[in-house]
């Protein structure tokens, strides 16, 4: 029956493992939880089945088979409602580099093919790796689907994607922008269009994840056209802890002048930077706003830095898009800091958006709508839903398969 489907979804991170499993049709998510420190000295796993939560200790040393060997003995063991429901198990996989333009059912070219983007996101996709050999041991009978981040914008134009480097760079060593958050901008631009009831295909929205990592994109009736991500998840706004766009001369200099090794660099540039580096107090956009309302100058600035720089993409994303029909705010950041949202919208004036004040103050936990005054360019709040996005990706792979 197609409201019984469920699917199980796993975001493997290098230490961590995310799993929830989600009604591809509603997006309800009926258990969710993480297991956490693996591979450490005290790993635990917490769930959540709707409204209950709860915690165990896992063994020390537990890895991520360990921690899905517990999911599977210990929590959907109890839930005998789901045993015939599970449909497939969807991966979250960052880096699909130009091999994947869309989500794949995994088999061994699959796998091949994603250890060969490995050294794109090397902390990341060998653990996407670990969760989906573990997930295949452990669910042998399931289809197992991977959706990866990059997938979303590898309809970039070359115009886009492209550095101005040697070509031979990006010809040999396949030197470019990927882009990430892919499932996310694609979500909530799929929602802005129902939201504004436009057709998907001819409505152009500009969409700014903003979470601990942050990313804008540039969306072309549902089509991927500019993202703000580049080869890494470095590039582009400035994020919790990740500098974002730099002159790459300061790096030269970094390494030559200061002495810096490669290690350090990616140190500074990925754990010491962005809201955290310049406010020399956090990474956390919550505990910022407080300091900057209690008048700490160095918070203060490193918010204002954040919402220039998100600004100024915006304009410069009306470029590829010509008509914006929706300006979409979403991530922990872009979904709950009426702050962010403020101020970014200030300097927007220059291209004609306006802030209703009483509706952004409202859009906050969940909250969905507009925040922009009528008669002015559309600004919206749209939370996102990435497993819902892999539950209907998995969904629809499997079903594809004419079994
Ligand atoms: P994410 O990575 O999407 O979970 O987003 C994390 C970021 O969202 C952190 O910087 C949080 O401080 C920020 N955030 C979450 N809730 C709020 C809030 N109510 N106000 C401001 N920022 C928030």
């Amino acid at each position: 029956m197609a409201h019984s489907r469920q699917v199980l979804i796993f975001n493997t991170g290098s230490s961590s493992l995310k799993f929830a499993v989600v009604d591809p049709g509603s997006g309800e998510a009926s258990l969710s939880g993480i297991a956490d420190s693996l591979g450490g000295p005290e790993p635990a796993l917490e769930w959540k089945i709707r409204d209950n939560e709860e915690q165990i200790q896992l063994s020390t040393g537990a890895n991520h088979g360990d921690a899905i060997r517990v999911l599977v003995e210990e929590i959907l063991a109890g839930l005998p409602e789901l045993h015939g429901q599970l449909v497939a198990v969807g991966h979250r996989v960052v880096h699909g580099g130009e091999e994947f333009a869309d989500s794949a059912l995994i088999d061994s070219q699959v796998i091949e093919a994603i250890e060969k983007c490995a050294h794109l996101a090397p902390l990341h996709n060998p653990a996407a790796l670990a969760g989906i050999r573990a997930a295949k041991q452990a669910f042998p009978e399931l289809p197992q689907v991977a959706v990866f981040d990059t997938a979303f914008h590898q309809t970039l134009p070359q115009h886009a994607f492209l550095y101005a480097l040697p070509y031979q760079l990006y010809r040999e060593h396949k030197i470019r922008r990927y882009g990430m958050h892919g499932t996310s901008h694609k979500f909530v631009s799929e929602r802005a269009a129902a939201l504004l009831q436009r057709p998907l295909s001819k409505t152009n929205t500009i969409t700014a994840h903003l979470g601990n990592g942050a990313s804008i994109t540039a969306v072309k009736g549902g089509v991927s056209v500019d993202t703000s991500m580049g080869m890494t998840p470095l590039e582009g706004l400035v994020m919790g802890s990740r500098c974002g766009d730099i002159d790459p001369g300061v790096l030269v200099h970094l390494g030559d002048a200061l002495e810096y090794s490669p290690e350090a660099l990616n140190q500074v540039l990925n754990r010491e930077s962005g809201l955290l580096g310049i406010s020399e107090l956090s990474n956390d956009c919550r505990e910022l706003e407080q300091a900057a309302t209690d008048g700490h100058r160095g918070a203060l600035l490193a918010l204002e830095i954040f919402c220039y720089r998100l600004a100024k993409y915006v304009a410069a994303y009306t470029l590829p898009l010509r008509r914006v029909h929706g300006l979409v705010f979403t991530g922990g950041i872009g979904e709950n800091s009426s702050w962010i949202r403020a101020r970014t919208m200030h300097w927007l004036g220059a291209i004609s958006y306006e802030l209703d004040s009483q509706q952004n103050e409202q859009m906050r936990y969940g909250a969905e709508g507009l925040i922009s005054r009528a008669g002015t360019p559309p600004a919206l709040v749209i939370p996102t839903n990435e497993e819902w996005v892999i539950a209907r990706d998995a969904a629809r792979l499997v079903e594809g398969r004419g079994t």
